[in-house]
């Protein structure tokens, strides 16, 4: 383990133009469930059943009941030494992208200012009929569904099961995939789709790969060193 830490450490010294892509893992590290499998059940729903479209459509106050709960525990939660350690890595590199699939939110309140949400922010509201994009920090809601200043319904601005992601995002995250030349890869299972291709696209632009995950995954076989422990007892070795 101290070796690989080592391994990371030198091929970070050496690195101009530093990517982060953190999951679901860094998140998990402050409690927050990862709405999979059964950890992500609430009144018997499966996230698959609640955050689409159609069930927006179907049941709007249902859907908004079950991400309200989410902002409160989420605003309950606190940063876990990755999410300090990613925010002091932005501060140690000129060049620093971080591309995160985690809707919390907490990247941000640890200071992160150079980063693509690639699924949304749960404390983003967009109209379902005018477009305004706005924030709304209040934990409880006072209304569900909250309702827009032209009388539309506001859903979560988040990239929903069957939804694509958003263009700017995306092309942010491309860009610096293929400009970095060292991609963290953090507390993601690879397995999602299109964030799981991004650590690939990076190694072919000759970028090396440091991961850092409780398990092996299909990162693994591309990584140049991966790590397999909890992201807050790893990235502050690597920061130093
Ligand atoms: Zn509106």
């Amino acid at each position: 383990m101290e070796l690989k830490v080592k391994k990371a450490v030198e091929i970070l010294s050496k690195c101009n133009f530093l990517v982060v892509l953190t999951g679901s893992g860094v998140s998990a590290e402050s409690g927050i469930p990862t709405f999979r499998g059964k950890d992500g059940l609430w009144k018997n729903f499966r996230a698959e059943e609640l955050a689409t479209k159609s069930a927006f459509e179907k049941d709007p106050k249902l859907v908004w009941e079950w991400y309200d709960w989410r902002r409160q525990l989420i605003n309950k939660a606190r940063l876990n030494r990755a999410h300090l350690a990613i925010a002091r890595l932005e501060k140690m590199f000129e060049q620093f992208f971080l591309i995160t699939q985690n809707v919390d939110g907490l990247h941000s309140r640890a200071g992160n200012k150079k980063l693509a949400e690639l699924h949304g922010n749960i404390w983003r509201l967009r109209c379902i009929t005018c477009g305004k994009v706005s924030f709304n920090v209040d934990v409880s809601l006072k209304e569900i569904p909250p309702i827009c200043k032209c009388s539309g319904i506001l859903r979560p601005d988040i990239v929903w099961f069957g939804e694509s992601l958003q263009e700017r995002n995306l092309a942010k995250t491309y860009a610096s995939t293929s400009e970095c030349d060292v991609m963290l890869v953090v507390g993601t299972s690879g397995i999602v789709y299109p964030a799981a291709s991004i650590p690939f696209i990076a190694k072919d632009r000759g970028a090396k790969i440091i991961e850092v995950n409780l398990e092996e995954t299909p990162i693994t076989q591309i990584a140049d060193v991966s790590i397999f422990s909890k992201a807050g007892e790893i990235l502050p070795k690597l920061k130093k």
